[in-house]
């Protein structure tokens, strides 16, 4: 099956073509265009959609790698996300499936995130899902390839809003999370105590956002000098970090209670490069002889391959419907 998708939900264009388990070629443009506003202004992502995804898919095709009327499906990021960032890019291929007389396949983003270790692994169920992106911080139970339980998640900021926010308080540039993750490297990481919110409930529920108001009152108290910005970005790294383990220990232990024993934990989302977070999970999963997966990095942010296998794995069950309309917020059913 070959497929053609594009994801344009939040701050990067991207497109994928995709025969059956493989990229035959993958585009991905980044907005430089937010930086200088410390963080994604809706209004411009959806402008710098229309300017670049016509160029990159005339890219794509120019280098005949395929004719577009061999295409089997065009599949497109429909939600949830920046409305018009997604009424842009589903618009764009539903126009493509149209002209070419082929199907338009919806895709639901978190489902795209979800799926996406399964691309490179051969998932072991009951497998946990750790949703960490820009927008979301969830937690998913997939007991099987069909069925899929959402059992918690963030009340407040997302965890890479955590770090883009906390990157901003401190003078860093956006995106944050790469520049905290770096600055950390030199820092004492227990420096700060930041405060752990939600950290005694027995669940998979988390909660960010007071961190980012301590942190904006200590720079109120301290100087912001080379030192201050090393120690808080490691000391709130470790923090984050623990945060996740601390409640995934909770969660996994109610689960058990249940008789629901966790065999392996997809690790996805843009967060999912951090290699600080990365290590502590696996230390933490691997005493318990849970298995951990993460996807390919091509497939950790925002990328249209996710997109692509996710219409190829569903497409099936997924309704081919050329009226389908882009949502800024969706649930996730397999
Ligand atoms: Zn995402």
């Amino acid at each position: 099956m070959l497929v053609f998708a594009t994801e344009t939900s939040c701050d990067e264009t991207s497109i994928c073509l995709m025969k059956d388990k493989k990229i035959v070629e993958h585009i991905t443009f980044s907005q430089e265009i937010h930086k200088k506003h410390g963080g994604v202004v809706p209004e411009l992502a959806s402008r710098a959609h229309l300017e670049k995804i016509q160029i990159i898919t005339n890219e794509l095709f120019s280098k005949k790698i395929v004719e577009p009327n061999e295409i089997d499906a065009f599949a497109a990021t429909c939600g949830p996300g920046l409305i018009g960032s997604l009424l842009v890019g589903s618009t764009f291929t539903k126009s493509l499936a149209i002209s070419f007389n082929k199907p338009f396949i919806p895709i639901n983003h978190l489902e795209g995130h979800i799926l996406s270790t399964s691309f490179n692994n051969k998932i072991k169920f009951p497998n946990l899902i750790l949703l960490l992106t820009g927008g979301h911080t969830q937690v998913y139970l997939m007991t099987n390839e069909n069925e899929i339980e959402l059992l918690g998640e963030s009340i407040d900021d997302a965890i890479g809003e955590a770090f883009d926010k906390t990157a901003k308080l401190i003078g860093l540039p956006y995106p944050g999370g790469a520049e905290i993750e770096r600055k950390a490297q030199e820092g004492d990481e227990n420096k700060f105590l930041l405060p752990r919110p939600l950290i005694k409930e027995e669940n998979f529920n988390f909660s960010f956002s007071g961190i980012k108001t301590h942190i904006n009152l200590l720079t109120k108290k301290n100087k912001i000098d080379k030192t201050f910005i090393k120690d808080l970005s490691a000391s709130f790294q470790k923090n984050i970090t623990e945060i996740l383990i601390q409640k995934l220990d909770k969660g996994l232990n109610r689960l058990n209670s249940h008789n629901i024993k966790v065999c392996s934990i997809s690790v996805v989302g843009g967060v999912s490069n951090n290699i600080y977070i990365r290590n502590k999970l696996e230390n933490f999963f691997s005493n318990k002889s849970i298995e951990v997966y993460y996807p390919l990095k091509e497939m950790m942010g925002d990328n249209a391959s996710m997109i692509a296998w996710s219409c190829i794995k569903n497409y099936n069950k997924n309704k081919v419907d050329l009226l389908f309309k882009p949502k800024a917020r969706m649930n996730v059913v397999l």
